[in-house]
């Protein structure tokens, strides 16, 4: 597949994944489309047994109730009350596992406050079993809300939540530095969505460059940071960043990778002794989730093609 091809079918994908019809239809018709490779479960019953399985193998999980930009307070007061479900059953089972979530899913997008309000508590709760929660990062124009969040928290006192920086925008630098004197728990990533040249950076190479750049500032500092990525040299590099500041392998820093990508990475970083946390969300709402990893590698389709048939 050619570059220009390639960015072409990223689009379409991308596009795909914000269309409501296709969406409805895709929860219609179930996880034919072999989305069941990428998605942990249509349900909490669902996800308990993957979630043992993968904590049996040695990983540690980051999970999410898939779903964004819900439209009302009600929508948003179920999906609170869903993740509190999610933290009590990881409690109860004795999971090895905590929670990443959008703004947008908490009511981001009918008043920013009824979005603090719900992750308040929800933090609250999984306080009350010493689990935490990671603030996920969405599309350029969330970012100054979602670090405005993040930093409310952590002034209210809350200090088991996280936050996400992307390599491919060009602020996150900055962003890093001035979120740097509160230790962040931060997880990196190269970003998932489809953003303008006026806000990241178009080629791949210098998402890549500023990606390494963010790990080196981020691990110099003292928080943790969680390097999210199925990039063998950013991984290879990280280690070795890791290991010139004389990092241990476990309790600085963790690799994250999504369930059903690299599965031979994950398990190779496991058996050498680093943290290694998946990424597994579940439920019925998968449709967008599943196009956007079928996005950034189109040769995914002959998979999805192959179930089809
Ligand atoms: C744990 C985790 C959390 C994330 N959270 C966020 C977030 O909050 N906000 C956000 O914008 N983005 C998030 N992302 C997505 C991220 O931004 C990238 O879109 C995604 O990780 C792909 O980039 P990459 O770093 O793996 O590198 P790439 O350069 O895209 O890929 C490197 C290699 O990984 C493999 N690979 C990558 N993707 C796939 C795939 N879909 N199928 C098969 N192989 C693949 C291929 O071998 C590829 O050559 C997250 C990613 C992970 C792993």
């Amino acid at each position: 597949m050619t570059g220009s091809l390639s960015a072409g079918v990223r689009t379409v994908l991308l596009g795909a994944s914000r269309n409501r019809f296709l969406r409805r239809s895709a929860a219609k018709y179930g996880m034919r489309l072999g989305a069941a490779r990428f998605v942990a479960g249509r349900s909490l019953e669902q996800f308990v047994p993957i979630a043992r399985e993968l904590n049996a193998r040695g990983f540690a999980i980051a999970t999410a109730i898939l779903g964004e930009g819900i439209a009302s307070r009600s929508e948003a007061a179920g999906v609170t009350a869903a993740y509190g479900d999610v933290l009590d059953r990881i409690a109860a089972e004795g999971l090895n596992a905590n929670v990443a979530l959008k703004l947008t899913h908490l009511g981001l997008n009918v008043d920013p406050e009824i979005a603090f309000t719900n992750l308040q508590g929800l933090l609250e709760r999984a306080g009350r079993t010493a689990n935490r929660i990671r603030i996920d990062m969405e599309e350029s124009a969330y970012v100054d809300v979602t670090l405005q969040t993040y930093e409310r928290l952590r002034a209210a006192g809350f200090d088991n939540v996280g936050v996400v920086l992307q390599a491919y925008l060009y602020r996150s630098a900055d962003d890093l530095e001035r979120l740097s004197s509160l230790k962040p728990n931060v997880r990196l990533v190269k970003g998932a969505y489809l953003e303008p040249q006026s806000v990241a950076f178009p080629r791949k190479a210098d998402v890549d460059a500023n990606y390494l750049n963010l790990i080196e500032c981020a691990l110099a500092a003292n928080g943790y940071t969680a390097i999210a990525t199925h990039d063998e040299a950013i991984i290879a590099a990280a280690k070795a960043m890791a290991e010139r500041l004389r990092l241990p392998r476990s309790g600085r820093f963790e690799f994250q990778m999504l369930y059903g990508i690299r599965p031979d990475l994950q398990r190779r970083l496991v058996g050498e002794g680093y943290v290694v946390r998946i990424a597994a969300p579940f439920g019925p709402d998968w449709f967008p989730y599943f196009m956007r990893r079928l996005a950034e590698r189109p040769e995914n389709l002959g998979f999805v093609l192959r179930n089809l048939t």
